[in-house]
């Protein structure tokens, strides 16, 4: 089946009880029983919902996986998936990530005793000094937050391979209709599907995905025992954003590539980071494992100062001043104060995070009203 196809009809059945092709919103806590411990397959809503067992499905579908958990929001999927770990266990990290991916692990996690090691994994070999016999899995996000480089999920997967290791990757950036890490050999997918699965920045949601079935039980364990579930509400706009999804992104991959071209030769730009651009240092990469280079940006300003970076900051009308991306409208944020400051500032400098980097999320508006408003910011 064609993606198009796929994100529309995959997983979802109409309702069986009332035929109604939409998923019902099964706003109910509880479900009645005939008999004791005889029931429809529904019991309790924190364990089972008809709307998020839908939406399960079918994000399951979109990733060419077999099963998909969904939580309240990505931050609750990714806080779940680390409790398959104990004390002692080792993880590495790309160094490149979003911060509150961060701040879970080393403010949180590392009080329970996990080890975390945080590596520049634009090169692949570079795993191989932290691999040990306590690692248990890899965490990669690509394109990378905020800096938009490329890990090679392939490569890292094959250098991983001989030992017992899993390898999950954040895919938020590029969304299944860009990108499928599971085809690519890794074990676990996640979301925040508050961005592009969403796509219209109203619902906070997150989700796994991956395709073994002893580690689908173990976090459908986790899921129902820890409890950050979501309501059936979150879960029918999510299924309503996915079915939009192709056209969307292909809007957002078009736009992406007008603004990114036009910020390249603006005079008083910098350095724009899209992993479009032919001489991006991993532009083969990226168009080996990706179907497109997407809308989302950033870039420094010739006039390195946080000063100028505030003044174009707030002076874009069409593009909002916000934190978050992915959604239809175009957004423009300050990773640095905005959602990269749980990072601390020496760590964010060594990561080549500059004080004056800008972060667009180019929605699909029109192209040419996007660059007139950003023309105007940057004059
Ligand atoms: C937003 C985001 C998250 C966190 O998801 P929430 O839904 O906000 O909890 C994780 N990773 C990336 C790349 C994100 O952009």
């Amino acid at each position: 089946m064609q993606q198009a196809t796929k994100f529309i009809h995959a997983g979802v059945e109409p309702d069986p009880s009332t035929g109604a092709i939409m998923t019902p919103i099964f706003q109910t806590s509880t479900y009645v029983q005939e008999a004791p411990g005889k029931h429809k397959g529904y019991e309790y809503a924190r364990t089972q919902n008809p709307t998020r067992d839908q939406l399960q499905k079918a994000l399951a579908a979109a990733e060419n996986g077999a099963y998909g958990i969904s939580f309240g929001s990505g931050l609750a999927a990714i806080d779940t998936l680390l409790k398959l770990f104990n004390p002692g266990d080792e993880i590495i990290c790309t160094n490149d990530l979003y911060g509150g991916t961060y701040r879970l692990m080393t403010k949180v996690w590392e009080r329970y005793g996990l080890k975390f090691h945080f590596v520049d994994l634009t090169e692949p070999s570079n795993i191989e000094p932290f691999l040990n016999e306590r690692t248990r899995m890899i965490w990669l996000e690509t394109p990378t937050n905020p800096l938009l480089r490329i890990l090679d999920i392939k490569e890292i997967c094959h250098i991983s391979k001989e030992r017992n290791v899993l390898i999950a990757v954040d895919n938020t950036f590029a969304s299944p209709y860009l990108q499928n890490p599971l085809d690519l050999g890794a074990d676990i997918v996640m979301h925040s599907a508050t961005k592009y699965l969403g796509g219209h920045s109203d619902v906070v949601h997150g989700c796994l995905i991956v395709n073994k079935e002893e580690l689908a039980q173990q976090l459908y364990f986790l899921q129902n025992s820890c409890g950050a579930v979501p309501g059936p509400q979150d879960c029918f706009l999510i299924l309503r954003g996915l079915k939009t999804l192709h056209v969307r992104m292909q809007r957002h991959c078009e736009n992406g590539a007008v603004i990114a071209k036009y910020l390249r030769e603006h005079p008083k730009v910098e350095t724009v980071h899209w992993c479009g651009f032919e001489d991006h240092p991993n532009y083969e990469v990226a168009k080996a494992q990706m179907r497109g280079f997407g809308g989302m940006m950033s870039f420094t300003l010739k006039n390195d100062s946080l000063e100028a970076a505030y003044a174009v900051l707030s002076s874009t009308k069409l593009f909002s001043l916000a934190e978050s991306l992915g959604g239809v409208e175009s957004l423009i944020g300050h990773p640095a104060s905005m959602t990269h400051a749980s990072i601390p500032r020496e760590e964010r400098l060594r990561n080549g995070l500059a004080d004056s980097l800008i972060r667009l999320s180019v929605g699909i508006e029109d192209a040419n009203d996007l660059v007139r408003d950003l023309e105007k910011a940057l004059a």
